[in-house]
């Protein structure tokens, strides 16, 4: 038998002087108040996380549901190294090696990107910033923009990244992710939406998942006490266990209650 109407309940979400629907989250014992309309400022919604955490994940879920730009500087690096242009070139080696490539790179890249007309209501940022230097130039671009940041760290078990790493798979065509544990395709090695054989991505390799991993501890984490200095606040998210949906809501949570 057909369902008749399969859309997921959904409610209103004030976002950047709008109003987008998102999947119903919480019962109505639960919602949070909204503030006034005055107080709500165009947002940059600054998803942090080790690799494996799930940034990426919840960057589209939030993404879709907001009708706001994902800005991933990974996939912007992998895009330039597909097209074989003088960036690209650059980078190539650092990103297969799992290292980080130079702030003054991405924070160009960053800073052209919000420069373009559909972040004017708000964007998401996946995988930037990475260093404490970018963190100081994304917090003077958000400034002079009047952008305000919500800083969400996903934070995830060591046990659970690499399994999760490990496992990983993606689509060349649309870029779908897929988790061998937890998230399999319906034929093996082929993606549902475009029937491609999927990839590993070349640094979702064990050695270089280590030295990720390890960039992380070393030049990102400070990220957090930098922005707890400016007396951000960081909202952190346990997002070891829950499937990407109870993440996700929980993050839509965060952003109604600013
Ligand atoms: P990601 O897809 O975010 O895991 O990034 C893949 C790789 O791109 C990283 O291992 C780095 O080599 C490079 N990369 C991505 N974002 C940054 C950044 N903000 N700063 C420096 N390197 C980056």
């Amino acid at each position: 038998m057909r369902r008749t109407n399969s859309r997921t309940p959904a409610e209103f979400l004030e976002f950047g002087n709008r109003q987008v629907s998102v999947p119903k989250t919480e019962t109505r014992a639960e919602r949070v108040t909204q503030p006034p309309e005055s107080s709500r400022a165009v947002l940059a919604i600054v998803l942090f996380g080790s690799p494996g955490s799930g940034k990426g994940t919840q960057a589209k879920l939030l993404s879709a549901s907001l009708s706001i730009p994902q800005i991933s500087t990974g996939d912007m690096l992998r895009a330039h190294v597909r097209q074989g242009n003088a960036v690209g070139t650059a980078v190539e080696s650092k990103l297969k090696a799992g290292i980080l490539v130079k702030d003054d790179v991405v924070n160009s890249l960053v800073a052209e990107r919000l420069g373009q007309p559909d972040t004017a209501r708000g964007f998401i940022l996946d995988g930037y910033p990475r260093t404490v230097a970018q963190a100081e130039t994304l917090c003077g671009l958000l400034k002079s923009r009047g952008t305000q940041e919500l800083v969400i760290h996903l934070v995830v078990d060591y046990n659970v990244i690499i399994a999760r790493l490990t496992g990983r798979r993606q689509c060349p065509v649309c870029g779908t992710l897929y988790n061998l544990n937890s998230r399999a395709p319906k034929v093996p090695g082929v993606c549902d939406l475009e029937g491609a054989p999927l990839m590993v991505r070349e640094d979702d390799r064990e050695s270089v998942i280590r030295e990720r991993l390890d960039a992380y501890q070393r030049q990102t984490c400070p990220i957090l006490d930098y922005f707890r200095q400016k007396g951000e606040q960081i909202h952190d998210v346990d997002a070891s266990h829950d499937q990407p949906e109870a993440v996700f809501r929980k993050i839509v949570g965060l952003i109604r209650e600013r």
